[in-house]
Order: C-alpha cells, then sequence, then structure tokens
C-alpha cells in the first residue's frame, strides 16, 4: 500500500509517544517510553534533554518499522509538554544544561521582584501571563546567569534556546532549523501574543539576548524535513503545545468551545476566537493555534489536583484498590455534605493561593469512606466550575464542555460535572486528543487534509451528559463549596 500517513510525537513531562496514523485519523501503530525525572534540589525539576531525544526517536523508529506496510510517512507532527527549557550548542547540538521543566520553582524568588518592580501588568499585557515561575523566560535567564559561559557565548550567537518543540526541530533536521510556533512562544514570557513577534520589552526585562531566539512559525507551517528519521525528504508540517493540541484533537474551533483534560491536574481551555481576552480573574490568555494564517486565542486555567485526588484516596488513604472503583462507590453513596479541597500543593487558576493546603469538611456520624470518595470525585467537578465562573466573569459565553484525559472515563464525575456545570459535557470516541491534534495539524499543513471543518468531522461524541439536578440542589452544593474554600483560605491567611 502506498497511503500517505502521518507521523505524530507527543513528547509529555513523563513519556514519549509516537503514533502512526492514517489520514482519516485511525491509529495504525503507536510507542510509548518514559524517561528520568529528576529532581536535584526542593521545587527543581530537571530532565536530560539527550534522554528525551533518544526517547523520542526509538519511540518513532518502532512506530515507522510496524507501519511500513501499510503506507509512507508524508508528514511529522510535534506536540509537547509547554514551557520546560533547553539551552543547546548551535554547533554540537549540546544542550548547555538540563532542561529546566515547567514544574520547576527555582526562579519563585525573580519572579517576586518582576512583580515588586510592578512588571505584572506589562507582562499581562504583552504575553497573557502572570509572572510565575511555570513560563519559559525566568527559566532561560537563570541558565544564563548559572551555566559558566553561557552568558557570553549566548552574546556570541553560539547559543540556541528552545522548548522542546524547537529542541526536537533541531534534532529532527540535523540543526537545519531553528524555529518553533507561536503556541510554544506564547508560554515563554518573550512574546507578544498580540504582534506575534519576540517582545523587546520582554527580553530587556528578563536580559535575554535576541541571538538565542528560534523563529516563530504559524503551526502549520513547515519546519523542515525530518532528515534524522527518513532518507527522503518528509516535512514536519504541525507544531503546537500538548494543550492546544488537545484543543484541536477536540475540535474546539468556535468561540465559546471549552475543553477540559483531566489527568492528573486539570488543564482547560476556551477557544475565544480572533479576539484575545484580557481576563481580570487571573485566567491565562494564550494563541489557542495559528493555522492558515489566523489566529485563535484561547482562554487558559489550570488546576493542579484533578485525577490525582484519586491516586491519593488509592495510595496514602487506601480506601480504593483502583481508580475506577470510584465511579461506583459514587454512585451507590447516600448524598451528604462532606467537601473535600485537595489543595495539596496550594490552589491553583482562579484562586492562586499556594500557601491552602487540602482540608475535609462537614464529617459526621455517618460519613464513612464513600462519602470521602465522592466528596473527592465532586471536587475536580467543582473546580472546573470556578474555572468556568471566572471565564464567565471575564465575558466568555461559553457552550459547551468536550472532556478527555484518565478521570474523563468516570461517568459518575462527568454526570455531576454536568449538574453542577449546567452544560452539557460531550465525550469523544477518541479521547487521546493531544497526539491526535498534532496529527491533524501536520495532515491539515501537508495538504493531506483540507479543512479544519473536515478534521472536525473526526470528533465523534461517545457519550453527552445532561444535567439533571435539580436547581436547588445544584445552589446547595455549590455554597457548600464555596463555604469550604473560603475556609480554607481563611485558615491560609490567617495561618501562615
Ligand atoms: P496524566 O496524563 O496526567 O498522567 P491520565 O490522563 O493518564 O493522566 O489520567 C490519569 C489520572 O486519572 C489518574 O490521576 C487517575 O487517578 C485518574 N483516573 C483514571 N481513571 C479514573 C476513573 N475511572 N475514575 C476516577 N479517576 C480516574
Amino acid at each position: 500500500m502506498n497511503q500517505p500517513l502521518i507521523l505524530a510525537i507527543d513528547q509529555g513531562t513523563t513519556s514519549s509517544r509516537a503514533v502512526v496514523f492514517d489520514t482519516s485519523a485511525q491509529v495504525l501503530a503507536s510507542a510509548q517510553q518514559e524517561f528520568t525525572q529528576q529532581f536535584p534540589a526542593d521545587g527543581w525539576v530537571e530532565h536530560d534533554a539527550n534522554e528525551i531525544w533518544s526517547s523520542v526517536l526509538s519511540t518513532c523508529t518502532e512506530v515507522i518499522k510496524k507501519t511500513r506496510a501499510q503506507g509512507k510517512i508524508a508528514a511529522v507532527g510535534i506536540t509537547n509538554q509547554r514551557e520546560t527549557t533547553v539551552v543547546w550548542n548551535r554547533r554540537t547540538a549540546q544542550p548547555i544544561h538540563n532542561a529546566i521543566v515547567w514544574q520547576d520553582r527555582r526562579t519563585a524568588d525573580l519572579c517576586r521582584e518582576l512583580r515588586d518592580a510592578d512588571y505584572e501588568k506589562q507582562i499581562s499585557r504583552h504575553t497573557g501571563l502572570l509572572a510565575d515561575p511555570y513560563f519559559s523566560g525566568t527559566k532561560i535567564r537563570w541558565l544564563l546567569d548559572h551555566v559558566q559561559g553561557a552568558r557570553a557565548a549566548a552574546e556570541a550567537g553560539d547559543l540556541a534556546f528552545g522548548t522542546i518543540d524547537s529542541f526536537l526541530i533541531y534534532k529532527l533536521t540535523e540543526g537545519a532549523e531553528h524555529a518553533t510556533d507561536v503556541t510554544n512562544a506564547s508560554r515563554t514570557m518573550l512574546f507578544n501574543i498580540h504582534s506575534l513577534e519576540w517582545d523587546p520589552e520582554m527580553l530587556e526585562m528578563l536580559d535575554v539576548p535576541r541571538s538565542v531566539l528560534p523563529e516563530v512559525r504559524n503551526c502549520d507551517d513547515t519546519f523542515g524535513f525530518a532528515s534524522a528519521l527518513f532518507t527522503d525528504k518528509v516535512p514536519i508540517t504541525g507544531v503546537l503545545g500538548d494543550q492546544h493540541a488537545a484543543t484541536v484533537g477536540q475540535a474546539c474551533f468556535a468561540p465559546g468551545m471549552l475543553k477540559s483534560t483531566y489527568g492528573t491536574g486539570n488543564f482547560v481551555m476556551l477557544n475565544t476566537g480572533s479576539k484575545a481576552l484580557e481576563s481580570e480573574h487571573k485566567l491565562l490568555t494564550t494563541i489557542a493555534y495559528r493555522l492558515n494564517g489566523e489566529t485563535s486565542y484561547a482562554l487558559e486555567g489550570s488546576v493542579f489536583i484533578a485525577g490525582a485526588v484519586i491516586q491519593w484516596l488509592r495510595d496514602k488513604l487506601h480506601i480504593i484498590a483502583n481508580a475506577s472503583d470510584s465511579e461506583a462507590i459514587a454512585r451507590d453513596a447516600e448524598l451528604s455534605d462532606v467537601v473535600v479541597v485537595p489543595a495539596f500543593t496550594g490552589l491553583g487558576a482562579p484562586h492562586w493561593d499556594a500557601e491552602a493546603r487540602g482540608a475535609i469538611y462537614g464529617l459526621t456520624r455517618n460519613s464513612g469512606f464513600e462519602q470521602i470518595v465522592t466528596a473527592a470525585l465532586e471536587s475536580v467537578c467543582f473546580q472546573s466550575r470556578d474555572l468556568l465562573n471566572a471565564m464567565r466573569a471575564d465575558g466568555a459565553q461559553v457552550e459547551n464542555l468536550r472532556v478527555d484525559g484518565g478521570l474523563a472515563a468516570n461517568n459518575w464525575a462527568m454526570q455531576r460535572l454536568a449538574d453542577l456545570l449546567d452544560l452539557p459535557v460531550q465525550r469523544p470516541i477518541n479521547v487521546e486528543t493531544t497526539v491526535l491534534g498534532a496529527a491533524v495539524v501536520a495532515g491539515l499543513g501537508a495538504g493531506l487534509i483540507d479543512s479544519l471543518t473536515e478534521s472536525g468531522e473526526i470528533w465523534q461524541l461517545e457519550r453527552e451528559f445532561t444535567a439533571q439536578m435539580n436547581p436547588a440542589t445544584r445552589d446547595r452544593r455549590l455554597e457548600l463549596w464555596d463555604t469550604a474554600i473560603a475556609r480554607t483560605r481563611f485558615h491560609t491567611d490567617s495561618g501562615h
């Protein structure tokens, strides 16, 4: 067979995956490989970029081999963990230091200084972000300041910075291309999301020389040929960050469409169309994607603990054996006023309370493990409702919610989500939306898929959950949650 195939690379935080699709988005082969997480100090998280590269190389090689008889790879797409920062030598392609991972908090002091110096408004206006160590900008600054000789080498033009997409493009093209896409650039704190250019004021603020930066392209541009994998010319024609790829994989192409990924944490992205909404409620403004020369913006909110609260029930409380047991327990449990606030690592958007810690409220003599399991699942739904409220307060019109990630398999939780949000919740047949999104964009870039409308047809509904709870019960439950959050925060304010 000689049909054209698409190779999609999903370079995630804990593993790298390679998947080969045909042009109707059927998966023909996939491979996955984990790599080492390094924690050199409290709050520091690093990856060896060379190890990441070898995991990508071996998973790609495996799936290319597996699908050789079924067709020929005609395009490559890349999606990746965002913000993670690599600086490498242009000549040797060797990183000068381990990659600093998005979770790394080592630049917290620098971010505090930026806030104290009143930069936050400017950062938000230009980049859509907050002054937080999460983003790449302060991580580059740290590398240039702490790796011996780095700053001089950067000034001399010998060093290249990139997020993981950019490093992979450099490796795949054997040094021919130093490029990134607008979505990854929009997470660096150096990129102006309105002019779509590196922002001179941000570069000056963080003392980052322009010479290290990659060229920024549209998601569906050509990013060179993957000569490290193929002897003939196979172009890289799709690049975008993981949450952006999931937005495409969920076919959230119209303003008002919302995707919510329930993995360890919960990442929500709302398409706001050609309009970049500036958040007054501590959400991020970001580029959803730029395809066919048109930019779609998004509002984004991240919640640190979603599926992780279920892991905690299993691994720390030992009250469930498997994550999926939580569904039947919640279904059979009597309704109670127990509320779990899973603020294990503080509260993310829209509360942003780093000092808050977890709590359980409303226990009585009747409360058993069933109520705690139920409340833990419900906490995931409540946190989504807080994000949705913040988005609405920022002027967003929300029409539907599309879910994916491990916890989206839980029917009880998805029904409760629809009930509390009072919105239809849609779960697709293919919940592997991230890698699918990378394949779709690569297909569009290579002309293998004609249009977004056509790619939207790839999305198929598996199940829709609609609100059934009576409004009085809903209001009562939301009030329980709001009170619990207020108490958790009050404790923080007075206690730390
Ligand atoms: P990640 O990509 O962050 O590793 P996944 O999308 O693989 O996460 O989802 C795994 C998470 O989902 C785990 O935290 C797990 O506890 C949770 N999870 C998986 N299945 C269920 C289920 N049926 N009910 C509740 N939680 C679940």
